[in-house]
């Protein structure tokens, strides 16, 4: 099993401003910084799994690259802003200096990754980006988010590889609205998205998306609510997101894998931890061994906690790997057993009801 790895040290030079701009609260760096990424990188060295790695170089997106996305006129809003300074690329995605060539290099460090494995060079690929992506839409960037890097890694696998059939499970706390509206008419991209119910975007990622025209029955939302945990999100995957992709039989699976739905974020209300993260990739690994020759590329989203986040993506990393490090979640004992953990009965009523429509409509 050959699984790469992108990161690079200019996505924490990332400048995504401040949390607030009230005049009556003393200045606090945005919810998205560095540490839980740089952090997450530096757990993969310490832990020794980086010799079961491949280091997968980043390089910048091209403009024609962005613009299979984006317009023309955002993407040289971003660069003349870029240039000045920084500024908000439309709601809630500040950026500051040299903005734009970062968020390009977080796009074409998932290209990079998407090539690795669609060329057979590699199995499986972990695009570790910063920015995130699946919040931004053609003409303006949201939630964090400035250009959208799985929906260009898709067009990319689609364009450049040939590939036709592509599935993409977005299990961060925050609906994929981004990825879900590029792809909306599309028999094509199956787009799941699991996700805290009207948290951000609050108007998307209701189970009644479904697509439109030939896309019809390809876009599902799980909307769960808050207090989630281990239980809701396994019995999610069991029940809709893994009959789900079987039944579209992909030949590439990408994880948009954000870790804001773990336990300790400062923004998700959900109870996640390492073994959930750790059970969602074991299922979508065994899917892709069955449908895709184990092929699949995570593009990282978000996820806040500078103390957790790294606990849960080395729990992913090596799960893609198959290799465990002796390294041990020290919260993982007490969050498995917080309560509420388990399938709650309202959570399952939630659960079996979209199930039940996802069958319908196909
Ligand atoms: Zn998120």
């Amino acid at each position: 099993m050959s699984v790469g790895i992108v990161w690079d040290e200019r996505y924490a030079w990332h400048d995504a401003g401040r949390a607030s701009n009230s005049p009556w609260a003393e200045p606090y760096p945005a919810f998205d910084r560095p540490e839980s990424k740089r952090r997450l990188f530096a757990l993969v060295e310490a832990s020794g799994l980086m010799d079961h790695l491949v280091r997968i170089p980043a390089r910048a997106a091209s403009e024609a690259e962005l613009g299979y996305f984006h317009t023309p006129d955002y993407i040289e809003r971003i660069r003349a802003l870029s240039e000045a300074g920084g500024g908000d690329a439309g709601e809630a995605a500040v950026f500051g200096p040299n903005g734009f060539d970062i968020a390009r290099l977080a796009v074409g460090g998932c290209l990079e990754a998407t090539s690795a494995v669609l060329s057979g060079r590699l199995d499986k690929a972990y695009a570790l980006v910063r920015p995130c992506g699946h919040h931004a839409e053609p003409g303006r960037g949201r939630g964090f988010c400035l250009f959208g890097n799985t929906v260009i890694a898709i067009h990319h696998a689609q364009a450049v590889h040939g590939v036709k059939r592509i599935a993409v499970i977005d299990w961060d706390v925050h609906h994929g609205n981004g990825t879900q509206d590029a792809f909306y008419d599309s028999p094509d991209v199956l787009t799941i998205s699991v996700h805290q119910d009207r948290y951000y975007p609050v108007d998307s990622g209701g189970s009644e998306e479904k697509g439109e025209g030939s896309g019809h029955g390809f876009n599902i939302n799980v909307p769960l609510p808050p207090g989630s945990g281990h239980g809701a999100y396994v019995a999610a995957f069991e029940r809709i997101v893994i009959p789900a992709i079987d039944q579209f039989a992909p030949e590439l699976i990408i994880i948009a894998c954000g870790f804001d739905a773990g336990m300790s974020d400062p923004l998700g209300r959900m109870l996640c931890y390492s073994e959930t993260y750790r059970e969602m990739t074991r299922q979508i690994t065994a899917l892709a061994s069955k449908h895709c020759d184990g092929r699949v590329l995570i593009c990282h989203e978000g996820g806040y906690s500078p103390t957790y986040v790294p606990f849960c993506g080395l729990a992913v990393l090596e799960e893609l790997v198959a290799h465990r490090t002796a390294v041990d979640d020290p919260l993982a004992a007490w969050y498995a057993r917080v309560g509420g953990q388990a399938l709650q009965h309202h959570q399952e009523t939630l659960i079996d009801a979209i199930a039940k429509g996802v069958q319908r409509s196909r």
